[in-house]
């Protein structure tokens, strides 16, 4: 046994090497921050706001406390600009997938209205356009909107679910919390709805030092609506109008987001690269069902996720974790079967049987983008072995 085998540790993450790789920038934007000391809204808040509205390519970026906080503004604001109310009401339906962080459907209860699964596309597990469109079609409630999630750093099928938001009158929400970065048709993941909502946990393809997010938009209304309720809900302290929050981005972690952001693709190219030479070692491996990538996306891959037999998932972990390769599984549960959801918060729209299915399979397997060749083929080679499958030999 060589040495090597024994040392190689691959966690599923490691932010001090991102950190390391940057440090002089994000070393100099904290220092910038010690000196200014303007804390609350401070110039790198617009400067952050600015280079992300221009990565996206769209007018208006409005930095946040979190993903989640993303999601609850954007949809507070197109309850006030659709409704002219504060909240939704619990009879206005959000067609969602169950297959996601609880943050996606929480935003929506806590906007007011009802979210409602369908199922996901069994191959890409992003909410399945067909699955809308059934929904859509025997829908008995109100449905007022669309919230895809861009699952993994892979984007739904936008085409048909703006064609769906078009012929139906609903507004589309983007969770791009995974996904900064990918596109669909050459649009950039989180412009092509209403709303886009990215998240800066420090997990997350572009993350900060805490919490953090975004909600990028090109309607002017929305934007002002949101940057309202992100203050306390007026257009100044004394002049509130609605009832609002504080869920503003810190100037310091949009300093360190900002001194990072440069970097995001590069970041994106070396996922994408370790992503390539996964898929060429487990694509024909029996039992095991690599990431599929529709034609139409930039895949970004947040994570890398595989799909093993749903009896093996549990001992293929175990054995990963003993060789020092590490993993995570997203999602074991999904939202439907969640206490809160699953008592009459949220309705099933369907049968979410490759939901099910899913949260039972699935197994992301470390993708940092500064992994080295040997790390990579530490876990490739690891993977082989927790299947019992010799590695063939290139
Ligand atoms: C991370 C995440 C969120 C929440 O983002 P926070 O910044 O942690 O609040 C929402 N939706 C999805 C799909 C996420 O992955």
């Amino acid at each position: 046994m060589s040495l090597e085998t024994v040392t190689t540790r691959v966690p599923l993450l490691d932010l001090a090497r991102q950190y390391r790789d940057l440090q002089t920038e994000i070393d100099g934007a904290i220092a910038a921050c010690l000196q200014h000391q303007q804390w609350i809204q401070g110039p790198e808040v617009t400067a952050f706001e600015s280079a992300v509205a221009s990565f996206l390519g769209v007018p208006h970026a409005i930095g946040v406390s979190s993903g989640t906080d993303a999601l609850v503004l954007a949809l507070r604001a197109l309850a006030l600009m659709r409704t002219g109310k504060e909240y939704f009401s619990h009879d206005d339906h959000i067609v969602t997938t169950a297959f996601t962080f609880t943050a996606t459907a929480d935003a929506i209860v806590r906007a007011g209205a009802t979210p409602v699964f369908v199922d996901i596309d069994p191959s890409t597990y992003v909410i399945s356009a067909e699955a809308v469109e059934e929904y859509l079609r025997h829908a008995s409630g109100r449905v007022v909107g669309i919230l895809p999630v861009h699952l993994y750093g892979q984007m739904c099928d936008m085409d048909r679910i703006m064609a769906l938001a078009r012929a139906h009158g609903l507004f589309v929400v983007e969770d791009t919390a995974q996904a900064m970065g990918a596109s669909w048709q050459q649009r950039a993941a989180g412009t092509i709805g209403d709303a886009g909502t990215f998240s800066f946990f420090p997990s997350k393809t572009l993350g900060g030092f805490g919490d953090g997010g975004l909600v990028a938009t090109s309607h002017a209304q929305l934007a002002e609506l949101i940057r309202e309720l992100v203050s306390h809900g007026g257009r100044d302290k004394y002049r509130v109008s609605h009832i609002g929050y504080n869920a503003r981005l810190d100037t310091i972690q949009a300093a360190i987001l900002l001194a990072k952001l440069p970097s995001l693709d590069r970041y994106t190219r070396l996922r994408q690269h370790i992503a390539m030479q996964y898929t060429k070692a487990f694509c024909s491996l029996p039992g095991v069902q690599a990431p599929v990538v529709s034609l139409k996306c930039v895949h970004v891959y947040h994570q890398y996720t595989l799909a093993v037999p749903a009896l093996k998932r549990t001992t293929f972990r175990e054995v990963l974790q003993e060789q020092g390769v590490g993993s995570a599984v997203y999602y074991p549960t999904p939202l439907h079967c969640v206490p809160l959801f699953a008592d009459g918060r949220a309705l099933c729209g369907d049968t979410l049987v490759h939901t099910q299915a899913a949260a039972q399979r699935v197994v992301s397997i470390p993708i940092d983008p500064l992994l080295s060749s040997e790390e990579v083929d530490h876990v490739i080679s690891r993977v082989y072995a927790a299947l019992s499958v010799p590695v063939p030999s290139v």
